[in-house]
């Protein structure tokens, strides 16, 4: 059985057919989902906490993405923090740094990671990180804050991972866990493949990041949490385990890391 341990089950891409969804998803084997609140403005959070109030399959986060983060004022931060009180809610994020298409100022997506860093270290509760982009270096800041504002107790996981071996090897010094989305399973992987073969699996976890990034065989359409055995597949196969040993270890992972009850 897997875990999908990021997917945007409350996006409006799903607002048709919700149910289907996670129906065929529990269909393929994926048991449970984690549901970032966060990446369509603060006030969305919400719709996660209300789908994982309904849904005993899923459970929640919250949290201002990198994209969003110039909105975050003071009647955000409070809103946040009110709901990371919530029982279903599971981490802080998705938060981070995203140089790549910088649709937020440096400087603001600096200082809400540093507060979302800090908020889920006074909460004890883990970090879904979203890091990307090279010039300047995203993944190099991020190290940073995460120790400066962590103070070695935090836990995390760097979700839909794309960078280097080197600095997933220290990242998983650091506290983080390392998560492949359906990027790993494309033709053209750019050596996605040969990092996560160097990597334990004791600390990898798997995600759709649906509806996005579907994977090879599916790419270009809404992408959904069924989906997520394609990309456990691959990972098996790039470890060459067995592949339920590939699912119950991720989903042991991702149980272990947002601490959910099996
Ligand atoms: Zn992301
Ligand atoms: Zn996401």
């Amino acid at each position: 059985m897997w875990l999908d341990s990021h997917c945007h089950l409350s996006a409006d891409a799903f607002a048709e057919d919700r149910e289907e969804v996670i129906a065929r998803a529990v269909a393929a084997g994926v048991e449970a989902f984690v549901a970032i609140g966060s990446g369509y403005g603060i006030a969305e959070n919400e719709r996660a906490l209300a789908l994982a109030a309904s849904e005993p399959r899923v459970v929640a986060t919250v949290g201002v993405h990198p994209h969003e983060a110039d909105a975050l004022d003071d009647a955000g931060r409070a809103r946040i923090e009110s709901w990371l009180g919530a029982g279903s809610v599971v981490a802080v994020g998705e938060c981070g740094l995203d140089y790549h298409y910088m649709h937020s100022p440096r400087e603001a997506q600096r200082e809400a990671l540093a507060w979302q860093l800090s908020l889920a270290r006074e909460r004890d509760l883990p970090v879904s990180i979203h890091v990307r982009g090279d010039e300047p270096d995203a993944f190099g800041e991020l190290l940073d804050l995460w120790r400066a504002e962590g103070r070695g107790a935090l836990r995390g996981v760097l979700h839909c991972y794309t960078g280097t071996l080197p600095f997933a090897r220290r990242a998983i010094e650091e506290g983080l866990w390392v998560s492949f989305s359906g990027i790993l399973t494309f033709k053209r992987d750019r050596g996605l493949r040969d990092v996560a073969r160097g990597l334990p699996l004791e600390r990898l976890l798997v995600e759709t990041d649906a509806p996005l990034l579907a994977p090879e065989g599916f790419r270009g359409g809404r992408n959904e949490p069924a989906r997520l055995p394609v990309v456990g597949e691959t990972l098996a196969r790039v470890h060459g385990l067995p592949v339920e040993e590939v699912a119950r270890a991720t989903a042991d992972n991702a149980r272990a890391l947002f601490r959910m009850p099996s």
